[in-house]
């Protein structure tokens, strides 16, 4: 049955799930607070890596994270402060950080990043989108013997789940990345992971789908619903009320704040992270990179050399701390000996959020209270890597058709 479908984002999830949603040929609307350029899909690192799918819910993450927590140009900063939702997410988030958890949790991390990875080429393909696919793999760089040695354990995980993961000295990653100098130690390579532009991956997109019918509605923010026995009947805005069959909430880390006024809850917080771009680089790797010490992506985009790091979980505040950005500098120029402070002072910051749950794990699927409300959010650190297969499970889900994977742990209610 054909129906209307009304979605809150237009961030990677909430385009994803237009775009299956219109090839099964439902009528879609896309309503957004901003111009379509607001949430955490555009300035990210747009890596798609299946080769990461250990959760930060992890072993060993509490202690580092405590270290961290001590120096606010560190990669890791949760600003402490009692508040009651923060301390029940970090209480979550304790538990879930167990290896019996992981041992769960990694293997459908892998099956579904794998899967998306899939259906992002075949999107692109079939879409003619040009959005500087880079089929180059991924480089975890490393300074120290320390945290060489932690990658190969990352990297013997990735092997487990059939992953290519190659262990490659300072010669070895330099024939990989002619003209670029590189003060490492040795790094870690997975060939198989990819990457593209995200900013202007999601224009195209937009674009696309226009073409095919789907509707924007931007500068638009819900500011509350209309409600009847246990269906949601309306979106209100300040200027008009938006009706359709089915509502989809893909708007990250602002999803659990809209869905308190259905009086859901969905523990989430926000983990800000901020990236700058260097237009004119004195050298641009051929293969994306994470400079591991630091914890820093470094990205080569169409338009430049894209640097991102930091989770700082605080409340949703997007201002920019300078000094963060600074440490993202530091281990920029302590990895790349031809990059000094100068190549850095016309950057512009961005800061975004990576709407996290405690488990790592997104939330996508239907509300047990409203029988026509799906929600697809907190995909944390993969969201580019997972857009495609959440729209593809969005659209089953509102399409009533079966899926042939196990969807528990992407529960929505799994913490009701
Ligand atoms: C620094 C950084 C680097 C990252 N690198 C990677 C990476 O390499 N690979 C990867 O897979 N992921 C990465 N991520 C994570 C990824 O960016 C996110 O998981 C993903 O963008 C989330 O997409 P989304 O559509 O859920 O949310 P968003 O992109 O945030 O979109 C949500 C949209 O909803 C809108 N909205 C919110 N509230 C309302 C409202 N009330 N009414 C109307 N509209 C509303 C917002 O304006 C926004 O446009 C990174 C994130 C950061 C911060």
């Amino acid at each position: 049955m054909k129906k209307k479908v009304a979605i809150v984002g237009a961030g990677m999830i909430g385009l994803c799930s237009a775009y299956y949603l219109r090839k099964k040929g439902h009528d879609v609307i896309v309503i957004d607070d901003h111009d379509g350029y607001g949430g955490a899909s555009v300035g990210n690192a747009g890596f798609l890596c299946p080769s990461h799918v250990v959760p930060l819910a992890s072993p060993g993450i509490i202690t580092q994270g405590i270290k961290w927590m001590l120096n606010e140009k560190s990669p890791f900063y949760i600003k402490p402060r009692l508040n009651k939702e923060l301390i029940s997410w970090g209480l979550k988030f304790k538990k879930a950080a167990t290896a019996e958890k992981v041992k769960i949790a990694a293997p459908f991390l892998h099956q579904i990043t794998t899967a998306s990875q899939k259906l992002a080429e075949q999107l692109l393909q079939d879409e003619k989108i040009n959005a500087g696919y880079n089929k180059n793999g991924l480089l975890m760089l490393c300074q120290s013997e320390k945290e060489l040695h932690h990658e190969k354990e990352a990297a013997d995980i990735a092997r487990g789940f059939g992953q290519s993961a190659e262990v490659l000295t300072p010669e070895e990653v330099a024939k990989l990345n002619p003209g670029l100098d590189l003060n490492i130690c040795g790094a870690v390579y997975f060939p198989n992971d990819t990457m593209i532009t995200p900013h202007i991956f999601l224009r195209e997109f937009q674009k696309v789908l226009k073409a095919n019918g789907v509707e924007f509605m931007f500068n638009t923010s819900i500011n509350s619903f209309e409600r009847e026995k246990g269906e949601i009947t309306g979106l209100v805005t300040s200027s008009t009320t938006i009706k359709a069959d089915d509502y989809l909430i893909a708007a990250g880390s602002a999803t659990s704040p809209l869905l308190r006024l259905l009086g859901l809850r969905l523990p989430m917080v926000g983990g800000k992270g901020y990236s700058f771009t260097v237009n004119n680089p004195p050298a641009i790797p051929q293969v994306p990179s994470i400079l591991s010490d630091g914890k820093v992506s470094m990205s080569p985009m169409m338009d430049g050399l894209r640097f991102s790091g930091t989770m700082e979980i605080n409340d949703l505040n997007s201002a920019i701390n300078l000094k963060r950005v600074e440490g993202i500098v530091n281990t920029a120029t302590s990895f790349l000996p031809q990059f000094k402070k100068s190549h850095f002072t016309d950057i512009k910051p961005w800061a975004g959020f990576r709407p996290c749950s405690p488990d790592g794990l997104p939330y996508v699927g239907k509300s047990n209270k409203f029988s026509n409300l799906t929600i697809a959010a907190g995909h944390a650190m993969l969201g580019i890597t997972l857009g495609p297969v959440t729209g593809d499970i969005v659209a089953k889900i509102i399409n009533e058709e079966p899926n042939d994977m196990d969807l528990s742990l992407l529960a929505v209610d799994r913490y009701n």
